[in-house]
């Protein structure tokens, strides 16, 4: 049996239930697509679920306020894919159409080799492949690849193997198999061989590669960094700041200001600490109460608490809002408001 066989019918067997596997609808792929890029599949399921049930089709996101846009997606990180997603679906609509080649797919703003591949293949069965990590890591190992996977030249092997091994009839299957095998069981720590559907031909398998590979050289380590934020209130409102529109980051977001950007202020006792990740940075995040002496200056403004649920906030103040138990998303899902 070739690789893809293999693959389709222990995908068929062992995948996992998930809501976008459901349909065939290119919109609502593409965008399952988009929200997976560099997020874990458990965090993304809520937001699809919330999305599609708001947006059901690339009009009513096209209508839709960037600002509602933002707010729908504060949590979900790299909020360029969500501008990245109304400027498409305005696209589509001048367009009268989702896109229905691989090149048109591909030219959509925040759609990169990988995604035009997965979206062209499950939405319109064409045979296109990309890679992904998962991907990488699996052909990789099933080749006993020797380059680096960070090198173009690398990637560039790992991409023709797939492509080459591609099945036909059942590109988007393929893909999803490719994936989900890298996903569930050649993971990137102890690969769970005995499991999986291509171990009798796997090349690290065989020559006892398959915690060595892939290979990457030079890997950069974390950033450890500690950062105070501060909660400041009065009556029923939150001291906060926006960032500018043209900000390289969070465009727009609102944030919970950082001692160094007031005069007069005292911090005092601490509510809680948490963990955040920015690309190469772990940060250690300790929210205190403050209390303010002085005037907040024009940077910050005071919000009511109630309207936080339909701005665009940070992650940072998303987590901090947790700590306090006034998540305004999860008081929206109870019908508080
Ligand atoms: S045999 Fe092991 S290393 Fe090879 S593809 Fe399967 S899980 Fe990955």
């Amino acid at each position: 049996m070739t690789l893809a066989h293999r693959l389709h019918e222990w995908f068929l067997a062992n995948q996992r239930d998930l809501p976008w596997r459901k349909t065939r609808d290119p919109y609502a792929i593409w965008l399952s697509e988009i929200m997976l890029q560099q997020t874990r599949v458990a965090a993304v399921i809520p937001y699809y679920q919330r999305f599609l049930e708001r947006f059901p089709d690339y009009s009513t996101l096209a209508n839709a306020s960037e600002s509602e846009l933002l707010a729908m997606w504060s949590g979900l990180g790299y909020y360029s894919r969500a501008r990245n997603l109304h400027k498409a679906a305005q696209m589509m609509v001048d367009a009268g159409g989702f896109p229905n080649t691989y090149e048109s797919i591909r030219a959509l703003p925040g759609v990169g080799d990988y995604t035009a591949a997965a979206v062209a293949s499950i939405a319109f069965g064409m045979p296109r492949v990309g890679l992904d990590g998962n991907i990488v890591r699996v052909m990789a190992r099933w080749t006993a690849e020797a380059g680096d996977v960070k090198q173009n030249a690398t990637r560039l092997r790992l991409l023709e193997t797939a492509q080459n091994n591609i099945d036909r009839k059942n590109p988007g299957i393929y893909k999803q198999s490719l994936m989900e095998l890298g996903a569930t069981i050649c993971l990137p720590k102890a690969p769970k061989c005995l499991y999986c559907p291509i171990n009798d031909d796997c090349d690290a398998k065989l020559q006892g590669l398959q915690n060595t590979i892939p290979i990457q050289l030079g890997k950069q380590k974390a950033i450890s960094e500690e950062k105070v934020v501060l909660w400041i209130v009065r009556g029923l409102q939150v001291l906060l700041w926006q960032r500018n529109g043209d900000s390289r980051r969070l465009a727009g977001f609102w944030e919970l200001p950082e001692p160094e950007m007031l005069t007069g202020v005292e911090a005092g006792q601490e509510l809680g600490i948490f963990s955040h990740s920015i690309v190469n940075h772990k940060y250690r995040f300790i929210l205190r109460e403050g209390k303010l002496r002085g005037s907040a200056g024009d940077l910050l403004k005071w919000v009511r608490l109630e309207k936080l649920k339909e701005l665009p906030i940070s992650t940072v103040l998303r987590k901090s809002l947790r700590l306090l138990k006034l998540d305004p998303r999860r008081e929206r899902k109870e019908g508080v408001s």
